[in-house]
């Protein structure tokens, strides 16, 4: 019998405990000083965030929702416009399409990297399509160059879902400055993450940056001097504050995530007639939000990982196209083959920066014992 422990799929608690000092100082800081909206320690992490990304400018905003919301307003995007996205994603990276009342049109996806394929976004274009919006999936950047290519010879603006990949490297540059903007979410359990919601926005455009903040904040410049209809999507400053510790360490849990990631790999090479491992792009280097597997048998294996105290999980079970909520643009089952079947197969495996060797040994075990090994 494999040694059984619980392992879940994140474990908030276990990072806190190592950064409980810098964490509490900087919660403190900003109770003490009292000063909750935007401030001082919203425009730091602004701009540690930036640096991080090497972008121009950086927006804290509310959540990533908020983040993509917001970027598709600042360039215009609206009724009548076509934004082209993949249908493998959480529902965030569509509803923020809708919210603006622009129509997302779903493209398939690469069945290696699960991230829009550049072919299907050609097939899906129309003189109605203004933009692009990739989603760095797992971590995993979508093929950046060819997406680019493509916008510059029509006119197309893109703009990345990067909610699942800080850090992540395509050849050699990091998300966030591939595209014309990116958004990120800094939700709890994301790469790095707040204690609560916040997203932000990186850009080189500084028009874009200025647009953001405006409409972030109410539309305005001064306090009572409102330049546009904005919202209220101010990032939070406890969260901010919060991020700008965590920022400090998230190159360290990156290179944690690659060193376990390469060890699932190599922990599972022998069973790849039965499970697909993740396949990394050879100029890509991705932050390993999550580590995907693949099998026929998903939901068995989901069950019994589940029931040996392993949080394995599904992202995403039923592809955006298929949900009830946009029943009214008509897709059915079999528009989006791979998407389908990626949706139909994935299981996320538990990894975490703090997880031990010894988790994921019994992870491992786990699914050997499943496979009858
Ligand atoms: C988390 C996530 C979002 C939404 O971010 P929130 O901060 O939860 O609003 C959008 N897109 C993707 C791909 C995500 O994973």
């Amino acid at each position: 019998m494999p040694t059984q422990q619980t392992v879940p799929l994140v474990d908030l608690h276990a990072q806190y405990v190592l950064i409980r000092p810098e964490i509490d100082a900087a919660i403190q800081s900003v109770i003490t000083r009292s000063a909750f909206i935007m401030g001082p320690d919203v425009r730091e992490f602004e701009a540690r965030f930036a640096e991080y990304c090497t972008a121009s400018f950086a927006v804290g905003v509310a959540s990533g929702t908020a983040a993509l919301e917001l970027t598709l307003r600042a360039y215009g995007i609206g009724a009548g416009d076509e934004v082209i996205t993949s249908a493998h994603t959480f529902i965030a990276t569509a509803e923020a399409i809708s919210a603006v009342g622009a129509h997302p049109v779903f493209a398939e996806i690469d069945a290696q990297t699960y991230t829009l394929d550049p072919d299907a976004v050609a097939a899906v274009l129309t003189p109605a399509t203004r933009a692009v919006l990739p989603v760095h999936i797992y971590g995993q950047p979508a093929d950046m160059d060819r997406l680019m290519h493509m916008a510059q010879v029509h006119d197309l603006t893109v703009i990345e879902d990067a909610a699942q990949a800080h850090g992540a490297l395509w050849y050699g540059r990091r998300v966030g400055t591939l595209g014309h903007a990116a958004c990120f979410s800094f939700y709890p359990g994301k790469n790095l993450g707040a204690y609560g919601d916040a997203g932000a926005v990186t850009t080189d455009d500084a028009r874009i940056a200025e647009q953001v903040s405006l409409l972030r904040n109410h539309g305005r410049h001064s306090k009572y001097l409102h330049d546009i209809k904005g919202f209220g999507e101010r990032i939070d400053t406890l969260q901010a504050a919060i991020l700008t510790a965590k920022l400090r360490h998230l190159e360290a849990w990156t290179a944690a995530r690659r060193r376990l990631a390469a060890r699932y790999t190599e922990l599972l090479a022998d069973y790849q007639s039965e499970i697909v491992l993740p396949f990394v792009h050879a100029n890509a280097a991705p932050a390993w939000h999550l580590y995907v597997i693949r099998t026929q048998q998903r939901d068995a294996l989901l069950d019994h990982l589940n029931r040996s105290g392993i949080g394995a999980g599904i992202h995403y079970p039923t592809p955006l196209h298929l949900q009830p909520a946009y029943a009214d643009l008509g897709y059915v089952r079999g528009a989006l083959p791979v998407t389908e079947e990626v949706a139909d197969t994935c299981l996320s495996l538990p990894i975490f920066p703090e997880m031990t060797d010894a988790q994921q040994d019994s992870v491992v075990a786990a699914i050997r014992t499943f496979l009858g090994d």
